[in-house]
């Protein structure tokens, strides 16, 4: 292993150990009744990386509380890593103790109603807390309604999606492990705007670099509900016919409107029927749960439109919305990196406005996606996107971003590299 890759998993496995010493200091923090009450929902790229600057940047004035249901941070990039497995969830995984140190108050439960008008947040299990602030970033929720055949729990446990990375990680992990040598693993992307427009054809590859080496006889099909690959198509289709030749197939125009578990059958709109020994459905998408209590899902019942100068909601006030949830500017990626910048810019932007400060007239935002075609090379797509008062949305600064040449090692060390950089700047 080289030097860099070392140091990656390092900072991973090594940050119990930093909460040990974070947790001392945290112990000491005071608690001020008269302060401002921001409350974060979603311990996500964006959620926890607004509660940790929200608290960092509001101190003593801003009292920040961050409801997540899960017990620890589990990444999803990086997670397709895991199921080549050539990464473990342990590679992936970041506790969310060290944040305490900044004065968040982690609360683990599940935000299950928002009363706008009261300006509080029910929790399924512990007490209403009331908020000057909310800021939801609750990621995605699946409409497994709009697929005929997946409306049972036993369909959704044979037909995976493992789009958010946690238990279906490991579920489609040992359904890969467990095919036959000479079996057919499908994936189906829903139309864009889905989250991470490069994820699936990264896990195609990865997914195809495990079976190159386990089940060499196997297939991966991809099915794509849009009409052509939604990101670096060049540097995927390189990867598909150079190092997985005639492992992988794609197969654009393929909406999926059917699973049958029976015959493990998938139906298209358009095209032939298939049968998959692993069929891995990504369903179509929009803003998580509480959003859709919260009222502030305001495009085709899906995602949710923000003012881009502070991500407070078009429909309801007091309330901002981060991350895949919302209704993105033009090219801008849902991704863990934008979620990470969004973030940010809603965190000053809180602060701003609870305490009587302007509220920054130009923000900036940039993002750099890496995936892996194995499980050393990577590529990578930037961007760089800048708040146009005019339209009132972000634009792609023209020649800011790019993409990678070809996939390499170098690139692979800058994207673990990345990983253990952004979640030490939501979680350390
Ligand atoms: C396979 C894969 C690979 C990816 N690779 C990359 C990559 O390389 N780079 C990149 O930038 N992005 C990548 N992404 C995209 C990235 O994961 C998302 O864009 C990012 O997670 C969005 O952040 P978020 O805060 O909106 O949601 P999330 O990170 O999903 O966070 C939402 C959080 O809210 C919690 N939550 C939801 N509802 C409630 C509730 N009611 N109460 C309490 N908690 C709640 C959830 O448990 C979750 O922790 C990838 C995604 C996938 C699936």
């Amino acid at each position: 292993m080289n030097r860099s890759r070392r140091r990656v998993l390092q900072a991973v496995t090594l940050a119990p150990l930093c909460d040990a010493a974070i947790a001392g200091r945290a112990s000491a923090a005071t608690r001020n009744a008269a302060q401002l009450r921001v409350v974060v929902v979603g311990g996500g790229y964006g959620g926890a990386t607004a509660a940790r600057y929200a608290a960092m940047w509001g101190r003593d004035a801003i009292d920040v509380t961050l409801v997540e249901r899960d017990a620890a941070f589990v990444s999803c990039p990086l997670s397709n890593l895991v199921l080549a497995g050539s990464k473990s969830m342990a590679d992936i995984t970041v506790p969310y103790t060290a944040l305490a140190a900044h004065g968040v108050r982690v609360i683990r439960d599940t935000a299950v109603h928002v009363d706008a008008g009261r300006r509080r947040v029910n929790l399924a299990r512990g007490p209403s807390l009331s908020y000057d602030r909310l800021i939801l970033s609750p990621g995605i929720d699946f409409f497994f309604d709009r697929i005929n055949g997946l409306d049972t729990d036993r369909a959704r446990a044979t037909f995976l999606h493992a789009w958010h990375a946690g238990p279906q990680t490991i579920a489609l992990r040992r359904q890969i492990e467990a095919m036959r040598d000479g079996g057919v693993f499908a994936i189906s992307i829903p139309r864009a705007p889905y989250r991470c427009p490069p994820g699936p054809y990264e896990r195609a590859c990865q997914v195809a670099w495990y079976l190159k080496r386990a089940k060499p006889r196997s297939k991966v099909l991809i099915f794509d509900g849009n009409e052509d690959v939604q990101s670096e198509k060049a540097l995927f289709t390189a990867a598909w016919n150079d190092a997985l030749k005639g492992l992988v197939e794609y197969r654009p125009d393929h909406v999926l409107t059917d699973v049958d578990a029976a015959t493990m059958t998938a139906r298209f709109e358009t095209a032939d029927d298939v049968k998959a020994d692993v069929l891995n459905v990504i369903p179509p998408h929009g803003a998580g749960a509480i959003a859709r209590d919260a009222g502030v899902i305001t495009v085709n019942d899906q995602w949710c439109e923000v003012d881009f100068l502070t991500f407070e909601s078009l429909k309801v006030p007091r309330i901002h919305v981060l991350g895949d949830s919302i209704q993105v500017a033009p090219l801008m990626p849902k991704s863990g990196h934008m979620a990470n910048q969004h973030g940010k810019v809603a965190a000053a932007a809180v602060i701003a406005e609870l305490t009587g400060q302007p509220v920054n007239p130009a923000p900036v935002l940039n993002n750099a996606c890496y995936s892996f075609v194995n499980d050393r090379e990577a590529v990578h797509i930037a961007s760089v996107h800048r708040y146009d008062a005019t339209q009132k949305t972000y634009l792609p600064i023209d020649g800011s971003g790019g993409v990678s040449p070809i996939a390499s090692e170098r690139e692979g060390d800058y994207g673990f590299a990345w990983a253990c950089a952004i979640w030490s700047d939501m979680l350390s």
